[in-house]
């Protein structure tokens, strides 16, 4: 059978049974690093911008998806947002329930033309809005890691 074969109908389908090793590792790239690193060693968020388009990234990217110039101007953004959207999740990714619902939101980050999505806390699920003005809790020092959950979550200012 050649990789052109076509089956006629779902049942047809060849089933395979066993496991393949697949090794994967991400890496976030060179923005990334330093959005990473900026959120480990300082506690802060740092974003890109062009001033071509009059556009701040965050998270910070090299390049300018509108019109491609190279990005090397660096901002510090505030540790401050707005809920642009969020949804309460009372069951976790193997579907079993949660001891207390947990709130996770697209926050745009001031300043800026980005977001992060996040947790929330702090805050009771029913008293979330959009819009909602809401502040970066960065865990202590010693326990960040370089990744996105060195910010505990987000919380309403
Ligand atoms: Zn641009």
């Amino acid at each position: 059978m050649s990789l052109l074969y076509r089956i006629q109908h779902p049942r047809d389908a060849l089933v395979v049974e066993g496991s393949m090793p697949i090794t994967s590792l991400y890496t976030v790239g060179i923005a990334g690093e330093r959005f990473f690193r900026e959120i480990m060693e300082q506690a802060r968020l740092f974003a890109t911008r062009c001033p071509e388009c009059d556009v701040t990234y965050l998270p910070p990217r090299l390049y300018c998806e509108r019109c491609f110039s190279q990005l090397d101007e660096w901002v510090e953004a505030p540790a401050t947002g707005r809920v642009h959207t969020y949804t309460t999740v009372h069951i976790d990714l193997d579907g079993n329930p949660l001891p207390e619902p947990r709130t996770i939101a697209f926050v745009r980050i001031d300043d800026t033309d980005g977001g992060i999505v996040h947790y929330l806390g702090k805050v009771d699920p029913s008293e979330v809005y959009i819009g909602m003005g809401v502040e970066a809790v960065f865990k202590k020092k010693s326990e960040r890691k370089g990744s996105i959950t060195d910010i505990a979550y987000f919380r309403p200012v």
